[in-house]
């Protein structure tokens, strides 16, 4: 059996979006107990590259500062970075140094709930206000049901809700 494991990364447009992502030491932490714990040599385990996560977790909630760092690691030579023999997380984490830019800020921060976030301005069709209330929920780890197959929650996304305002 063959199991990927990848950290959780808190996206834009999800109840998700005020929370923070876990730290680097933590996953490292995570990887070695897995790692411990699996001693079947039937089971595969993999995981993503920690760094490459942490990254994802950065521009998952970025904003248009970040555009330089991008441009200086560009510069850098950080191309095909999906590859691991091309992926440098040292020169990434130069470019935030040089750009000035602390990623705490966009990855382990827990967010206001009246934030105003940088992708407020895109629609995705969702409320914001649905995600705050599936954001309460899944702390206090209550499901919401498919809503083809039971009652609408009105997100706001379809004909259904009583907020849609169409494309
Ligand atoms: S508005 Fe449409 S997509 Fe959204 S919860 Fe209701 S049925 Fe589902």
């Amino acid at each position: 059996m063959n199991v990927t494991i990848a950290p959780f990364v808190p996206k834009a447009h999800t109840p998700f979006q005020w929370g923070p992502m876990v730290t680097l030491e933590r996953i490292t932490e995570i990887r070695r107990l897995i790692k411990s714990i699996t001693t079947n040599r039937k089971i595969k385990i993999k995981f993503n590259t920690p760094e490459r996560s942490i990254l994802e977790g950065v521009f998952a909630r970025g904003d248009r500062r970040l555009g330089d760092v991008i441009l200086k690691a560009w510069s850098k030579g950080c191309k095909l970075d999906a590859w691991d023999e091309y992926f440098d997380y040292q020169k990434w984490n130069d470019s935030f140094k040089e750009a000035g830019i602390e990623t705490n800020f966009y990855l382990h921060r827990k967010r206001k709930e009246d934030e105003i976030f940088p992708w407020d301005h895109i629609s995705s069709g969702v409320m914001k206000q649905f995600f705050k209330r599936e954001s309460k929920k899944s702390s206090r780890q209550q499901y919401t049901p498919d809503c083809f197959k039971e009652g609408c929650p009105d997100c706001g996304a379809c004909v259904r809700s009583s907020h849609y305002v169409g494309n």
